[in-house]
């Protein structure tokens, strides 16, 4: 690991003066950040310590939900406030990584986590996310896990997150902060296509520090959400394919509303408009999910490897709206959580 400077901050003020430099990062829980400068993948020079800068409220705010950068992704997903207005959250959350590191583990670092793509990391090969304009082996190489949606020439690479999963069904907005002032950016524009530049992961400015998400009331979903994850082991495994749905259903089954979010299939958590309004006024059954699964995967193309994620995701995406409509399990998440079992 190369030498660093470390500063610890205590307002946030002095994190965003530390951040001017550009070869700074904030480090809050460390959980992917630690693992790329040991491995020697990211080289700052210097780290900013954000985790006793305050940030850390999950609370109701605006009839919405609000959840400060530094609030840790257990304590965000067990929050009787989540758990009980966005059991879909909750869910994408605790399928996330393992228990110990949900509890370290940030919100702001879950959407700032970086790919794991293994040529990523491994400096022995080429990169064009890691070394630009050197290529990107993983098109004719492993790509078990990498993209089927949104990829370019350049790259193939998934984003990892299982929370910015939820945050994409559920319309959140990522607000952030540097010296210049404050903007918010809504979660559909923060997480980028790769295109002819995959070294850049989000539309974060330099100097910029995420502050809180925001998402707005999700009442009409609570009874009908369902998050799956498709991986290849039960425990501390990404997504090869997950799928945030949720549902507003009237007296008659009809869909009134609906939301359905990918992740594991791009370089950003992937989500048609267009097949969710094609649901309003169907009735909640196979036959109308099986369509929106067609206009979602349109376009999607394997690489090799990962050919299986075209029927995987199909499927998956029919098993959380078929889910969903049974209703919502408020329960499964917190089990697998508080027994300390793998989720
Ligand atoms: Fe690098 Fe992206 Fe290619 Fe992986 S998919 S090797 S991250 S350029």
């Amino acid at each position: 690991m190369n030498p660093f400077a470390f500063t610890p901050a205590t307002q946030i003020d002095a994190a965003l003066a530390a951040l001017l430099d550009p070869d700074t990062r904030p480090i809050a829980g460390g959980t992917n950040l630690l693992d790329l400068m040991k491995e020697g993948v990211m080289k700052p020079s210097g780290l900013v310590d954000i985790n006793h800068i305050g940030l850390d409220q999950v609370e109701q705010r605006d009839g919405g939900l609000l959840l400060g950068a530094l609030a840790r992704n257990a304590d965000t997903a067990y929050h009787p406030l989540v758990r009980e207005r966005y059991p879909l959250l909750s869910s994408a959350i605790l399928a996330g990584a393992s228990p110990q590191l949900r509890n370290m583990a940030s919100n702001g670092g879950n959407l700032m986590q970086r790919t794991r793509c293994v040529y990523f990391y491994d400096l022995g090969t080429a990169c064009n996310k890691r070394e630009p304009g050197t290529g990107c082996p993983a098109r004719d190489g492993l790509n078990r896990q990498h993209a089927i949606l949104g990829a370019s020439e350049s790259c193939i690479a998934t984003h990892p997150s299982d929370m910015c999963v939820a945050l994409r069904a559920l319309d959140a907005t990522v607000h952030v902060r540097s010296m210049s002032g404050e903007r918010a950016i809504p979660f559909a524009d923060f997480h980028r296509l790769p295109g002819d530049r995959p070294e850049i992961d989000n539309t974060l400015q330099p100097g910029e520090m995420i502050t809180h998400i925001s998402v707005p009331d999700a009442e009409r979903f609570i009874d009908h959400s369902a998050y799956i994850k498709v991986r290849d082991r039960l425990s501390y495994a990404f997504a090869l394919v997950s799928v945030a749905a949720a549902l507003d259903l009237d007296a008659d089954g009809t869909i009134c509303a609906a939301r359905i979010a990918l992740g594991g299939v791009a370089h950003k958590p992937w989500r048609v408009e267009a097949a969710e309004d094609a649901l309003i006024g169907k009735r909640a059954d196979e036959a109308a999910f099986v369509l929106a699964a067609d206009t979602i995967l349109q376009g999607a193309q394997g690489f090799g490897h990962n050919d299986f994620k075209l029927p995987l995701a199909h499927n998956a995406i029919v098993q959380a709206l078929t889910t969903a409509t049974r209703g919502t399990d408020h329960a499964r998440g917190l089990d697998a959580g508080t027994k300390g079992e793998p989720a």
